[in-house]
C-alpha cells in the first residue's frame, strides 16, 4: 500500500466541523453562506436557493432560531441547528438617556467590549458603531488612540451591532407587513472605536449586508464611514462600498495636523484632498463631511476657518464642528462657545452648512468618537477603590 494514501484519506474524511463548535453564520457574505451550507451537506444545485432563504430569515425578518424558518423542510432546519449558530455580540448593559439616546455595552469573543450608541432625532435615528477594539493610530485628542489595539472586529461583530440595536428597538418587520419607510434605525455611522479603513474587508462585508436589498436594506446614502485619512483605501471605499464619507480633518496646516492626526505624516493634507476630490464621482455620493474638532488655541482661529474654506474649495462638502469632548488627562481644552460660534459664522458665510454637533446622551457619556472610554475610566476607578482598600 502506498504509504501516503491513508494520510490523504484521513484529511479527506475529516468532517467539516469548526474546531471550536458550530459555525456562526452572522457576517458571512452570500457566497460564504452558500459554501458553508454546501460544507454541511446541502447539494450544490440547491445551495444558492437555500442560502437566499436563510439570508432572508436572518437579515430581513431578524429570525435567530432555525426552527422558525418555516419554508425549509424540518430535516433541513434540524441540520442547520446541528451545524450552525446565529450569534450576536452579547449585550452586557443597556442604558437609555433622558434624551432617548441608547447605549449598549457589548461583549465579543475573547471578552473584549465595544459600545454601540443609538441617537434618535426627529427625522432619523443614527447608530454609531465600532470597527476595531482600540485603534493603532494615535490621534493626540482621542481617547481611543491611547488604548492599545486589541483586535479588528469580524464582519459578524460589525453587522451584529446593527442587529442587536434592531432587536432592542423591536424593529424587525413582522411577517406579512411591508417594510416601513420611517425607521427608528435609519442611519449608520462608523464613528465609534477604531479606524474602519484599517479593517477594510470586514467593514465592507458588514456594510454590504446592511445594504443588501433582501435584508436590512439600508441605502448607501444613509451609511457614513469616518476615516482619519487612509488615502489608498479611500478610492477602494468609493468603488467597493459606495457609502458616504466623513474625514477627520481637524487642522488646516500640515504642522498642526501632524500632531493631531499623525497619519498626516504618511499622507498629508494635499494628498488627502486629492483622494477626497475623486471620491464623490466614483462613489456617486453627494457631499463629504469634514469633521473638525474644536480645540482651544490649537486649530480654532479665524485664520484656520478661512484656510479651511480655501482648502476644500471645489469639493462638495459639509463641515461638522465637534466641540472637543474632554477626558481626564487630555492635553487639550474645548474651545469656548463664542469661539466655536465665530468659527462657524465664517464657514456659514462662505456658503457651507456648518452644524455644530450637539453632544447627545451626555448623562450616559455616549459621545461618539470616545466610546468605551467612560467604561474604562469607571473600571479604573473601581480598580483604584479596590487598591485603596488594600484588596
Ligand atoms: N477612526 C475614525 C473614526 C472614529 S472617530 C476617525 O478618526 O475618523 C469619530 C470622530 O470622533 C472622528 O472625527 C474623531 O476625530 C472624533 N473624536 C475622537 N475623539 C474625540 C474627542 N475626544 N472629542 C471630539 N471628537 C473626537
Ligand atoms: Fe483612531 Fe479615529 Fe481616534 Fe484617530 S480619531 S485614534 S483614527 S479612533
Amino acid at each position: 500500500m502506498d504509504a501516503k494514501a491513508p494520510i490523504t484519506q484521513d484529511v479527506m474524511t475529516i468532517p467539516r466541523k469548526m474546531p471550536d463548535g458550530p459555525m456562526n453564520l452572522i457576517g458571512l457574505s452570500r457566497d460564504q453562506l452558500r459554501d458553508a451550507l454546501i460544507g454541511a451537506g446541502t447539494p450544490e444545485k440547491q445551495a444558492k436557493m437555500r442560502a437566499s432563504q436563510v439570508w432572508q430569515w436572518v437579515y430581513h425578518w431578524g429570525v435567530r432560531d432555525f426552527a422558525e424558518m418555516t419554508n425549509l423542510a424540518k430535516d433541513y432546519r434540524a441540520m442547520l441547528a446541528e451545524n450552525f449558530v446565529l450569534e450576536l455580540p452579547e449585550v452586557v448593559t443597556r442604558q437609555v438617556s433622558e434624551d432617548g439616546t441608547r447605549k449598549y455595552l457589548c461583549r465579543i469573543a475573547g471578552g473584549h467590549e465595544v459600545e454601540v450608541v443609538y441617537i434618535p432625532e426627529t427625522d432619523r435615528g443614527t447608530l454609531c458603531i465600532s470597527s476595531q477594539v482600540g485603534c493603532t493610530l494615535t490621534c493626540s485628542f482621542c481617547h481611543t488612540g491611547t488604548q492599545k489595539l486589541v483586535r479588528n472586529l469580524t464582519a459578524g461583530e460589525i453587522i451584529g451591532q446593527v442587529m442587536l440595536a434592531r432587536d432592542d428597538l423591536d424593529e424587525w418587520p413582522k411577517p406579512g407587513t411591508r417594510t416601513d419607510e420611517s425607521r427608528l434605525l435609519s442611519n449608520i455611522v462608523l464613528m465609534g472605536m477604531g479606524e474602519p479603513l484599517y479593517n477594510f474587508e470586514n467593514v465592507r462585508d458588514a456594510m454590504k449586508i446592511a445594504m443588501d436589498p433582501h435584508g436590512i436594506q439600508l441605502s448607501r446614502r444613509r451609511i457614513t464611514l469616518s476615516t482619519s485619512g487612509v488615502v489608498p483605501e479611500i478610492a477602494r471605499t468609493a468603488e467597493e462600498i459606495g457609502c458616504q464619507l466623513a474625514v477627520s480633518f481637524h487642522a488646516t496646516t500640515d504642522d498642526v495636523r501632524n500632531t493631531l492626526v499623525p497619519i498626516n505624516k504618511r499622507w498629508n493634507i494635499e494628498t488627502l484632498l486629492e483622494a477626497l476630490r475623486a471620491y464623490p464621482k466614483v462613489s456617486n455620493s453627494e457631499r463629504i463631511t469634514f469633521e473638525y474638532v474644536m480645540l482651544d488655541g490649537i486649530n480654532d482661529s479665524d485664520d484656520d476657518a478661512r484656510r479651511l474654506i480655501k482648502l476644500i474649495d471645489g469639493i462638495p462638502a459639509k463641515i461638522n464642528l465637534i466641540p472637543f469632548n474632554e477626558w481626564p488627562g487630555a492635553p487639550y481644552k474645548r474651545s469656548s462657545n463664542n469661539r466655536i460660534r465665530a468659527f462657524a459664522d465664517i464657514i456659514y458665510n462662505a456658503g457651507y452648512a456648518s452644524p455644530v454637533r450637539r453632544p447627545r446622551g451626555e448623562d450616559i457619556m455616549a459621545a461618539c468618537g470616545q466610546l468605551k472610554s467612560a467604561t474604562e475610566r469607571a473600571r479604573k476607578s473601581r480598580a483604584q477603590i479596590a487598591a485603596d482598600a488594600g484588596l
